[in-house]
């Protein structure tokens, strides 16, 4: 078969014009970048406020291989499926960081004959959104330093400095660092870090922001350090919003592509799925379902962390109304949470499959606890046997479960088909009641142990004393009545990465809590979380290449 990007190289486009003829963008709300990128004005969302919205359909999945489960190849699958059975369809996805391009997992783009193209620009600089990102948060640094050397008028605890910078590259050697060395005039020394770009509260913002206006006062709000009477300093104390929402004036647009079966595709915004949410702008979600039928969106991580966030953050932030849920699982995957080591997942092993799906079983249970209907797409993948795909069928039939075959990885559109057919089915025969699983309005400790009880099925929650200092301070400064934001290992329901299936009895440990006061939400920390990734052994960039003739190598 051929690679990802020699398959992307050879999709027909169609100019990017004619993807928002087709769904209906004037001229004056559509900002090109070359022929087949364009960023679309958000006055689409006042010109359409009227328009009923579209379906909108989560992709999700069970806990994953180390190389992912395909959700973003799945999603951009069921989107070209849907357009085949005459469904007028938008898939909405997040930009790719360069971490993961040049690193383990590669690109965001999809894989094989479901991908979003122009690739090789997705995955690299696409329309510079990641670069005002980095831009406006590092200005915020610079402010606050700034601030300090001049004099430090509001106070500021140079102990209690919060605000790193960030990078969007996997550079382990940059998470510790020591600024401000030299003479007098070189600032003030103290001890700093990178973190990557996609985890820039800033990026959680852009994300879910619903206008300039809420941006900027989302901006306002970022907690960047505590004074010496342990109040909080924000970037609006700093008067810093201004330029920062003047640096992402294009990158709060979302960027219109189409997949290589021309399906229109809104790719914008990419925050962490650990310390944020993990989801596309709320902006592009927005306007995508203002233009469409059905959209189709995906959240980060397993259905724990990411369909979870999905409900229980975006939905509820910007009242969607999620009407479906594909959860997408692979037999590698299963076998994986049924105790197979990861180097001898290629070979047919039936009972160890079986054993893996209580791993499905409780996402799936979980996902109905939002009131959310869901199917479980097998995306196929060329090791699984026969036999394997029976018995899945077989087990989920058993049990109730609505399962569906897709082969979009080598099919394209054509492999999704069925599925699309039984999407279509629930959303006109099942009725979502969507509700989120807690209210805000509890105490930190409440919500958290919700979500590790409901969700991860933890048998109790324990709290170190620094996390518990931290609940008291977010209680006290009036920064606690805002979702959770849980910071977890993807691999298990636990917080330990190699407790798979669907463990029970454990105890989950939150380590840390701190607050996202302008994204809007509260990150619990669980484990060893790395905001800052670093580069494996032989990094995928040492795979890359492009030649005199423009062909692109490596990039997947
Ligand atoms: P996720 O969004 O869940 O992280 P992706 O869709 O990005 O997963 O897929 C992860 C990797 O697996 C990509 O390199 C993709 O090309 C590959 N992949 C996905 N589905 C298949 C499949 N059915 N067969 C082979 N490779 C696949
Ligand atoms: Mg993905």
């Amino acid at each position: 078969m051929k690679t990802d990007v020699q398959i992307a190289q050879e999709a027909k486009m169609v100019p990017i014009k004619e993807i928002a003829d087709y769904l209906g963008i004037n001229e004056h709300e559509l900002e090109p970048y070359g022929r087949y990128k364009a960023k679309v004005s958000l006055d689409v969302l006042d010109r359409l406020e009227e328009r009923p919205d579209a379906k909108l359909i989560l992709v999700t999945a069970i806990n994953p291989t180390p190389a992912g489960e395909g959700k973003t190849t799945t999603n951009v699958g069921l989107s070209m499926g849907l357009n085949k059975i005459g469904r007028k369809t938008i898939t909405a996805l997040r930009e790719p960081s360069l971490g993961p391009v040049f690193g383990i997992k590669g690109g965001a783009a999809g894989g094989g004959y479901a991908q979003v193209v122009p690739m090789e620009d997705i995955n690299l600089h696409f329309t510079g959104d990641f670069h005002a990102i980095t831009s406006a948060h590092n200005l915020l640094a610079a402010i606050l330093d700034n601030h300090i050397h001049q004099g430090n008028a509001l106070n500021i605890d140079p102990k209690r400095i919060v605000w790193k910078r960030v990078l969007d590259m996997n550079d382990r050697a940059l998470r510790n660092v020591i600024i401000g060395l030299g003479g007098r005039m070189d600032g003030f020394v103290r001890q700093s870090g990178f973190d990557i770009t996609v985890a820039s509260e800033i990026m959680a913002i852009l994300c879910l922001s619903t206008s300039l206006a809420d941006l900027k006062a989302r901006l306002a709000r970022m907690v960047v350090g505590y004074n010496k009477n342990g109040q909080a300093v924000t970037a609006g104390d700093l008067q810093a919003t201004g330029a920062m929402a003047l640096l992402l004036k294009d990158a709060i647009m979302p960027n219109l592509v189409q997949t290589i079966e021309n399906t229109p595709a809104f790719i914008h915004g990419g925050p962490f799925a650990n310390i944020a949410h993990g989801c596309n702008s709320v902006m592009a979600t927005k306007i995508a379902l203002k233009l469409s039928d059905y959209v189709v969106t995906e959240a980060g991580f397993g259905a724990d962390l990411g369909a979870e966030k999905f409900f229980n953050i975006k939905c509820r932030d910007a009242e969607l109304k999620p009407d479906a849920t594909v959860l997408v699982a692979t037999i590698r995957a299963l076998k994986m949470n049924g105790g197979v080591p990861k180097n001898e997942l290629a070979h047919e092993n039936l009972a160890a499959l079986e054993a893996g799906m209580v791993n499905l079983e409780r996402h799936l249970e979980n996902v109905h606890k939002f009131g959310v209907p869901a199917v479980v797409a097998i995306n196929k993948f060329p090791t699984d046997t026969e036999a394997e795909i029976q018995l899945l069928k077989d087990k989920c039939a058993a049990k109730g479960v609505e399962v569906v075959l897709a082969e979009v990885f080598t099919k394209g559109g054509e492999g999704a088909v069925e599925l699309a057919h039984k999407v279509v089915e629930i959303c006109e025969t099942q009725t979502s009641n969507y509700a989120p699983l807690y209210d805000v309005e509890g105490s930190i400790e409440e919500k958290i142990t919700t979500i590790a009880t409901e969700i991860y099925r933890a048998q109790r929650v324990e709290f170190t004393s620094a996390a518990r200092k931290q609940i008291g301070e977010l209680a006290t400064l009036g920064l606690d009545k805002m979702p959770i934001c849980m910071a977890k290992t993807q691999y298990s329901f636990s917080d330990n990465p190699s407790l798979l299936g669907a463990p029970t009895g454990f105890t989950l440990t939150v380590r840390e809590v701190k607050v996202s006061a302008g994204a809007g939400f509260i990150v619990a920390l669980t484990g060893d979380i790395m905001t800052m990734p670093g580069l494996p052994k032989t990094p995928a960039a040492n795979g890359m290449d492009i030649n005199e003739d423009g062909e692109i190598i490596g990039l997947s």
